[in-house]
């Protein structure tokens, strides 16, 4: 895979709340905190309705390797334990808790005895951090690197480029010392000999901060990177840090680099030290259609409307309610949905920037090409789905698309290719999984033969 350096696109910043300190709102009366708030297997529910619960108790045990445990961020009674819908549309358990208003601590809550690798991935495991900026995937299953020594880098992700989104802005102003004491963790227990903060240029303010708190640590570097968007994309982010190219469906430690997401790190040292699990997080609240947009310290499970009200509620009405930001943020058709733990930022819009724009016949202008920073062919892989054709789209690379948006935000026809992109890594998928039905159907179906063939002998 070709990944030249400097594609990407200008998007607008819109950091309306970067100056912004985040503000804890008033305890919601409840909050329905999912099974399901990352990558794997979902975690499964260690209460039951009627059960007393308090700040830091577990409420859900991981459900396997790649999962994550969830734990009560208000003090109170289970209410209920039931299906809700989640935003990619399916169905997903999830633990209500009627708050009691006092904020009561777990007396369980107390500082993890880590002194080896061992231990500190534990530590990271019980933490129940998972990607804060936005991924999802269990914090510990990426730290867990079979060898060491394959790590030669770690790069801490200060690189915040979806527009509105500041929550780790704020870390890096607010919680430095976290981030400090993240990295000394990781040079503590991975041994790792280098570690890059990786950061666009247009924040000064948190180069600044980021410098001040590396100064005198050894082995740290703050790279101020151009503010191109996807800058923050793990694979962007690896080869502008580092001159690596993680090689095609390979891992970042394939490219002797693990990358970190600046608040993932900080939440990490707080629990080490602290013993307070992950239970709330800071969201951005914006968009056209927000009153009064503020960076949020929210319970997890708090509803998205708890939020927007603390924010004076709506100026307009909002035609489109975000998970994220606007370049890789998910919709989602209600206000009632949860603050889990990757979500970064809940943005509302109103009617002028909800509406997408008619799209025209493609002009064959390449732009789209050219804003890929991953060298896919975004034009060519819309024209190979929808002529479903499969083989082709694995030609094109599709599967590596990391559905960042630039295609569509370059096009002047407003086609839309990264939902087609998304369409057709599911038509991929699908066609995997077919196969490989069909292939295990013949295994099958010999192994059958052969033990007939010997019974018959
Ligand atoms: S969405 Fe996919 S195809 Fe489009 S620019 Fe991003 S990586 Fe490339
Ligand atoms: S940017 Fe749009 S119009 Fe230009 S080649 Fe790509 S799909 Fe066609």
């Amino acid at each position: 895979m070709n990944l030249p350096k400097l594609h990407g696109v200008h998007v607008p910043h819109r950091k309306n709340t970067a100056g912004l300190a985040p503000v804890r709102m008033p305890v919601p009366a409840s909050v329905t905190i999912p099974m399901s708030m990352h990558i794997g297997a979902p975690a499964v529910p260690a209460v039951k309705v009627g059960d007393t619960v308090k700040v830091g108790q577990l409420i859900a045990a991981p459900g396997g390797f790649v999962s994550s445990p969830v734990y009560a961020s208000v003090s109170g009674k289970v209410k209920r334990i039931d299906d809700m819908l989640m935003s990619t549309g399916r169905f997903m358990k999830a633990v209500t808790i009627e708050s009691d208003g006092e904020q009561t601590v777990f007396e369980g809550v107390k500082p993890p005895e880590v002194t080896d690798i061992k231990s500190f991935i534990n530590a990271v495991r019980d933490s129940g951090v998972v990607g804060l900026g936005g991924a999802g995937f269990p914090t510990a299953v990426k730290l867990g690197v079979k060898d060491l020594k394959q790590v030669e880098a770690v790069i801490v992700n200060g690189a915040e480029c979806e527009p509105y989104v500041t929550s780790d802005t704020r870390t890096m102003l607010d919680d430095a010392d976290w981030i400090r004491q993240g990295i000394e963790l990781l040079q503590e227990y991975m041994r790792v000999p280098r570690v890059v903060v990786g950061i666009e240029n247009n924040k000064p303010e948190c180069v600044k901060s980021m410098r001040d708190m590396a100064a005198g640590m050894k082995g740290v570097e703050v790279m101020a990177l151009p503010p191109l968007y996807p800058q923050g994309g793990e694979k962007v982010l690896i080869y502008n840090t580092t001159g690596r190219i993680v090689p095609e469906g390979k891992l970042p430690i394939d490219a002797g680099a693990v990358v970190i997401n600046c608040t993932t790190l900080a939440a990490i040292a707080k629990y080490i030290r602290t013993g307070m699990p992950l239970t709330e997080k800071v969201v951005t609240v914006d968009g056209s259609a927000v009153r009064e947009p503020k960076n949020v310290i929210a319970p997890i499970g708090a509803s998205m409307q708890s939020l927007f009200d603390f924010c004076g509620g709506f100026k307009s009405e909002p035609r489109k309610v975000l998970y994220g930001g606007p370049m890789m943020g998910i919709a989602v058709p209600s206000t009632e949905f949860p603050v889990m733990k990757n979500t970064n930022a809940i943005l509302a819009f109103d009617e002028k920037d909800a509406v997408l724009p008619e799209p025209t016949a493609c002009i064959r202008c390449g732009r789209c090409v050219d804003a890929c920073p991953l060298n896919l062919m975004p034009a060519a892989i819309e024209a190979a789905y929808n002529k479903r054709n499969v083989d082709r789209l694995r030609s094109l690379h599709a599967n590596l698309c990391m559905e960042c948006g630039c295609c569509s935000f370059a096009c002047p026809a407003k086609r839309m290719l990264v939902q087609t992109n998304k369409l057709a890594k599911g038509l991929i998928a699908a066609d995997n999984a077919k196969k490989k039905a069909e292939a295990d159907r013949k295994a099958r179906e010999a192994e059958e033969n052969a033990r007939k063939e010997e019974a018959v002998k």
